[in-house]
Formats: C-alpha cells, sequence, structure tokens
C-alpha cells in the first residue's frame, strides 16, 4: 500500500457530494452537477464489522468504508444475483472496477464486473449458465438472456509478490496467482479503478485511496505512477482514456510519469496498443484523448506520422481537431460510435490526404502511409485495407464523381468519412437521389482553435 495513498488520507472527508444521476445520454456530468446524497463519510463500526471479516493473520488490509446507496435499478440486477449468490455460499463478492466508478460518477456502466474470492470452479459450479475463459488467467464469465456476460474474477494479487521481476525490466510477464480483495484492489491501475462495492451491505470498500480522488476528479495511479507506467506501458493510454471520458485531471505527478515513461509503449504488446487507440477514439471523447495524447508527447511513439502533420501545421489549422470533434459529436448522438474503419481514417485522414496529394498512383501512395502504422500498431488488415482505399478515394467523393465505386461493400463508410470531413471543414456536404456528392464549399472558413504548447 504506497503511502501517500494510505487509507487515512481522507483529507476530503465529508466533501464527497454525489449522487448517481440518471445520466440517460452517458454523458459524464459536470461537477457542480453531480449528485448530493452520498458523503464521504466514513462508517467506522461497519469497517470494524467488515474488518472481522477480512482480517488476515494480523496484515495492514483495512479499507476505508464509505457508506454508498445508488438509486434503484442502476446496479444491473443479474451482477446483483451473482453476488449474492456467491455470498450466500459463504464467499466474499464485489463490484469491481469501471462499474463501481461510473456508478460514483453518475454514468451508466458499460457492463458489470464481480471479484470474488472464489475459485473458477467453485463459480462455475455455482453457475449452470457459466463458462471458464482465458488461459493465462482463468476467470468465470456468468451469461444471462440477451447476451449479457457478467464477468467473475477470483481475487488475485499483483505480480511483484511473485518473484517475476529481473533486473531493472519490471514489465509484467505473469498476472496470474490468487490472492486476496486488498491485494486485488491494489494489482488495479488508477485508483478509481480500485474501489469495491458491497452491495448487501451497500458501502464502497476502498483500500487504494480511490473515494478521496473520485471526489477531486482525478486519475492517479495506484502507488508511484513510474512503477505502474514500467511495468505496464499500456496504462499511460489508459490514464489518456479516463482522463478524456471523465474530464477528471491527471495529478501532475502521473502527467509526468506519463511524460518521462511514453518511450515503454514500444515495447507493449502490439495488438493491445491498437485496441487502446480505438477505445480512445470510441467513447465520445476522441478529440481530447488525442489532444491529451499530443500534449504528452505519447502520440509521437504512436502516431509520429499524425504529431509530424501537426507540428508543420500553421497555428490557427485545427482540422484534425475539428475532425475529432465530429467524430465526439456523432459517437454522443443516436446514432453511437462510428465504425472502427471510419474512426481511423478519420484520425489519419489529414496526413494521409497530403501524403497522396499530388501523386500519380493515390492507391500507392496511401498504401505506402499506412505501412509503417500497420507494423507498429499491428493493424488488422480489415482496417487498414479499407482506409488506404478511403483516402485514395475520398477526392473522387468529394468532387461527385462516385461511379461504380458507389456498388462497393465500403462506399458507405468511405462516405461516411467524406461527410466527417466536410462537417469538419464547414462545408456543405449532401448526397444526390442518383448516389453522386455535392460539397458546397463554406463562405468562410472555419474558426480556429489555439493550439497550447506541448509538454515536453
Ligand atoms: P471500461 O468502462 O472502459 O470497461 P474499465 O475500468 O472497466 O473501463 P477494463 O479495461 O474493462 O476497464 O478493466 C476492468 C478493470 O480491471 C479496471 O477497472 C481496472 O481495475 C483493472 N485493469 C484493467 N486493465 C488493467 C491494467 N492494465 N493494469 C491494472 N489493472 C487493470
Ligand atoms: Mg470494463
Amino acid at each position: 500500500m504506497p503511502s501517500t495513498f494510505a487509507s487515512d488520507d481522507a483529507a476530503t472527508e465529508n466533501e464527497l457530494d454525489f449522487e448517481p444521476g440518471s445520466s440517460a445520454d452517458d454523458s459524464y456530468p459536470q461537477h457542480d452537477e453531480l449528485p448530493s446524497d452520498v458523503g464521504l463519510d466514513e462508517d467506522e463500526a461497519l469497517a470494524d464489522e467488515i474488518d472481522d471479516d477480512l482480517d488476515d493473520e494480523g496484515e495492514p488490509n483495512d479499507p476505508v468504508v464509505y457508506p454508498v446507496e445508488f438509486e434503484e435499478g442502476r446496479i444491473d440486477p443479474d451482477a446483483a444475483k451473482v453476488v449474492r449468490r456467491l455470498s450466500r455460499h459463504g464467499y466474499e463478492a464485489y463490484l469491481v472496477g469501471g462499474c463501481v466508478r461510473d456508478l460514483l460518477v453518475g454514468r451508466s456502466p458499460k457492463d458489470f464486473d464481480v471479484a470474488t474470492s472464489a475459485r473458477p470452479d467453485d463459480v462455475r459450479r455455482l453457475f449452470r449458465n457459466s463458462r471458464i475463459i482465458g488461459r493465462r488467467f482463468r476467470l468465470v464469465h456468468v451469461l444471462f438472456g440477451g447476451g449479457k456476460v457478467i464477468e467473475t474474477a477470483t481475487f488475485r494479487r499483483a505480480p511483484e509478490a511473485v518473484a517475476e521481476r529481473a533486473g531493472d525490466d519490471l514489465l509484467i510477464k505473469n498476472d496470474n496467482v490468487f490472492g486476496e480483495a486488498h491485494e486485488d484492489a491494489t494489482r488495479r491501475d488508477f485508483t478509481i479503478n480500485g474501489l469495491f462495492y458491497d452491495i448487501e451491505r451497500r458501502v464502497v470498500l476502498d483500500w487504494v485511496g480511490g473515494m478521496p480522488d473520485i471526489e477531486r476528479r482525478t486519475v492517479h495511479t495506484i502507488g508511484d505512477p513510474i512503477v505502474r507506467f514500467q511495468e505496464d506501458p499500456v496504462r499511460i493510454l489508459r490514464a489518456i482514456k479516463f482522463s478524456a471520458r471523465t474530464d477528471f485531471g491527471i495529478s501532475p505527478e502521473v502527467y509526468d510519469a506519463m511524460v518521462l515513461c511514453r518511450d515503454a509503449l514500444r515495447r507493449a504488446a502490439k495488438p493491445r496498443l491498437f485496441e487502446e487507440v480505438l477505445r480512445l477514439l470510441r467513447e465520445g471523447a476522441a478529440h481530447r484523448s488525442i489532444w491529451l495524447a499530443w500534449e504528452t508527447g505519447v502520440l509521437d511513439i504512436l502516431l509520429p506520422e499524425l504529431s509530424a502533420y501537426l507540428a508543420d501545421r500553421p497555428e490557427d489549422d485545427s482540422s484534425v481537431w475539428r475532425l475529432l470533434s465530429e467524430v465526439d459529436a456523432r459517437t454522443r448522438s443516436s446514432q453511437g460510435s462510428p465504425d472502427d474503419i471510419v474512426l481511423v481514417a478519420v484520425l489519419l485522414l489529414e496526413p494521409m490526404l497530403e501524403a497522396c496529394a499530388g501523386q500519380r498512383d493515390r492507391v500507392d501512395a496511401a498504401w505506402e502511409f499506412m505501412e509503417p502504422i500497420v507494423d507498429r500498431l499491428n493493424v488488422p488488415r480489415r482496417i487498414a485495407e479499407p482506409i488506404r482505399r478511403i483516402g485514395a478515394v475520398l477526392p473522387r467523393l468529394q468532387s461527385g464523381r462516385v461511379g461504380r465505386f458507389a456498388r462497393t461493400n465500403l462506399y458507405p463508410l468511405a462516405s461516411e468519412v467524406a461527410e466527417l470531413y466536410a462537417a469538419a471543414h464547414g462545408d456543405a456536404f449532401s448526397v444526390e437521389e442518383d448516389g453522386s456528392h455535392v460539397i458546397t464549399p463554406a463562405a468562410t472558413s472555419a474558426p480556429s482553435r489555439r493550439r497550447r504548447r506541448r509538454r515536453r
């Protein structure tokens, strides 16, 4: 347990003021919209009672206990069912991770995860509708109607206790040893993701200083950020994602560590990197995410093509940011997030168009542009191939010369990219009855956004 996040660090005691809002539009509330009937009060009597249940050979593993009641209906009834059945059979079981964070900030959780003292085989036995998944770390998917899955994982502890580290190499290679609830909390990445909710007692168990950080609206690693980022550099992207999505600040110490450790991203597993880039783009906070990646220099590592493009643009050229804002607006509307192909195409569009400009063979030029990115991030061909075709065909779409391309499967996605591009550039874009596009250039150019200086 890192001392800066010792459980008595409740400096903001009694100040936490939030109430789970209904958040139908799935967007985060601003600070002053945050709810009001839940206090950051610790409950000492309850804490003692819970300590009695949790204590293990006198280890310093007492959580701070916060009574929190969520509005009726906000907790998924099937997740509650899983927790209750495990508890009835004598196991510890809690809601954990992203769902607790989202409930606390008034957002609808994407999914509900359960952590328990029960081993995978025990969980499997209790739920006929379940299956064990994963080879490296076995966990149980409890299946419900409508394709709903409640992921139920046995508590595990951080790998440092597993003696997997050699020399200076902190990269985690084995993350696979069962542990106790407090160990499962401290192995997690950020304090806001390390909270456990006890459904029966209606309390949040906080071993990591997560509640004060929720109240302060701050992303902070559990423990030393430099160590945590070296162990798993993908956490740098996760910090960006959570900060951008929740509009939480990143603590200065963590921000500095992101800048310092960003090179370690080169060592991370490429498919994880690409998946995290997609997550940065998908949640309606693409603009903020990529901005943060640019500001921290993380973009230089992931997509130097884009950061070089941004660095070369005049101060008042905000086209990349406007494109990302258009994506966010679309994602937040009822239409949901665009296809991954559209997301990545839009992210790379400006530098790709620049690379293709004036080239006789645009398809070739687009491919040359995409190739290093495909290598660096392991972009699957099913995404990379359509993107380069979109890059090559875009000028034709923009001038209405669609031809046979209108009959291809790629046409709807390419049109979406063209629409976003036109919207970002302030042009009116319409599709005529015969399928051709007409772009009416805006009378004046779009307002610019001041570029902030990037932190080095
Ligand atoms: P989302 O809403 O995007 O699903 P989440 O917080 O649920 O957010 P997941 O990627 O689903 O994020 O992970 C679930 C939980 O597992 C996290 O809340 C965190 O506690 C833990 N976790 C995930 N990835 C890591 C990591 N790289 N290192 C440590 N803990 C992690
Ligand atoms: Mg999740």
